[in-house]
């Protein structure tokens, strides 16, 4: 699919990195990621990709926009209180570019129907809020070859990567987590900037694995601490027994 006069002019600070060029823009144009997770981590994914000229972006998320959210979540303004996250997250894509076709679900998205949710898309990039959402989200990537980029943030500690089927996310959070009562951030806090940070990241990481920039990141977890403002990168093992992947 070529790129139009008015795509060649949006896309000019790409198309001029020879990491990224014409046919690096085109890639982007063809993609389709799902998106899970309107939130914090979504707020800074959704427009980067949408900005990125990513072709289609499905926004999975079942919220409505409460104020607590607003701290972090800058896809949302106050006169949104109430209204879904996953139409209006759409619609912010739309103003931003309309060359991105957005196709919002308001589902909950769990083991029951995460296949598919997910099926048909290039890449997938889990911004949930909850263990029980990640693993869920992360063994229907399994399940379907895909690749996922999983980000989450929590009071001042950020975790990104990429994960191309093995290891899993699932073989670094092992099994103890998939009770829906687990951690997250409306009990624990978060701070608001840190949610951007990892959700930048992850978008980054989206991006240079549809293009294919850079070495694969695959199977290496970014660790970011927010109170001492440093990265650190750590390889996942895969684990034999993982539920997953360990079979494949
Ligand atoms: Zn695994």
């Amino acid at each position: 699919m070529n790129l139009s006069d008015d795509e060649l002019e949006r896309y000019a600070r790409h198309i001029v990195l020879p990491q990224v060029g014409g046919v690096g823009q085109r890639k982007l144009k063809n993609a389709s990621v799902a998106v899970v997770g309107a939130g914090g981590i979504g707020s800074a994914v959704i427009p980067a990709l949408a900005g990125a000229g990513v072709g289609q972006l499905t926004i999975i998320d079942s919220d409505i926009v409460e104020l607590a959210n607003l701290h972090r979540q800058p896809l949302f303004r106050e006169r949104d209180l109430g209204q879904a996250k996953a139409e209006l997250a759409a619609e912010s894509v739309r103003r931003l570019n309309r060359h991105v076709e957005a196709a919002p679900r308001s589902e909950r998205i769990g083991p029951d129907n995460a296949e598919e949710l997910l099926a048909g898309h290039e890449l997938v990039i889990d911004g949930s809020d909850n263990f029980a959402t990640r693993l869920a989200v992360s063994d229907a990537c399994v399940a379907l070859a895909l690749p996922l980029v999983s980000a989450a943030g929590v009071q001042f500690q950020g975790q990104v990567g990429l994960f191309r089927t093995k290891p899993c996310y699932r073989c670094f959070v092992g099994d103890a987590f998939d009770s829906d009562d687990c951690d997250n951030c409306s009990d624990l806090g978060v701070l608001g900037a840190l949610t951007a940070t990892v959700g930048s990241f992850a978008a980054l990481l989206a991006i240079e694995s549809i293009v294919g920039i850079g070495g694969d990141q695959a199977g290496q977890l970014h660790l970011f601490d927010a109170e001492r403002l440093s990265w650190r990168a750590m390889r996942i093992p895969a684990d034999p027994a993982c539920r997953a992947c360990g079979s494949i």
